[in-house]
């Protein structure tokens, strides 16, 4: 069973994320931000730019994202497992089994947006891959790709 549940950018192209060891946000581009970046090989683990802290790719969801995507996903789990529960009673003469019409399943929830805040920075080692911080975030910066710090 795969599902997919589209995320807000904002007009740069910029993906919230939220450190899970500081638990601050920044963005990062999502996916390649420029050719070289398309050529770059994908990094197992990605850095902190705030705290350094490298945790791998699909760690750095923000609270309101995983909300937001697990709002998303139950209205279709439900509506998967109605269907196959329906498959599987059909037939049986001691059950009988009446799909609901999808009325009693919760609404999905209402978009994220994402708003157009932080700033760019890009590290001198791997500037191909920028984020964007808060703005009152005053360095030293840690690169994304491989955690060297750079003052900004
Ligand atoms: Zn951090
Ligand atoms: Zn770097």
């Amino acid at each position: 069973m795969s599902m997919s549940v589209s995320l807000p950018l904002d007009n740069d192209g910029f993906l919230r994320r939220e450190c899970p060891n500081c638990e601050r946000e920044f963005k990062w581009h999502n996916g390649p931000a420029n050719e070289e970046a398309e050529t770059a090989d994908v990094p197992v683990t990605y850095y902190c730019p705030l705290c350094g802290e490298p945790a791998p790719p699909d760690h750095w969801w923000t609270t309101a994202q995983l909300d937001y995507m697990q709002e998303m996903a139950t209205p279709m789990i439900m509506r998967q497992v109605s269907d196959v529960l329906g498959d599987a009673l059909r037939g049986s003469k001691h059950v009988t089994y009446k799909a609901g019409d999808g009325s009693d399943l919760p609404d999905p929830p209402s978009a994220l947006s994402e708003p157009d805040d932080m700033r760019i920075v890009a590290s001198p080692c791997h500037d191909y891959e920028p984020v964007k911080v808060p703005d009152d975030a005053d360095g030293p910066l840690h690169c994304l790709v491989c955690g060297s710090a750079f003052a900004v």
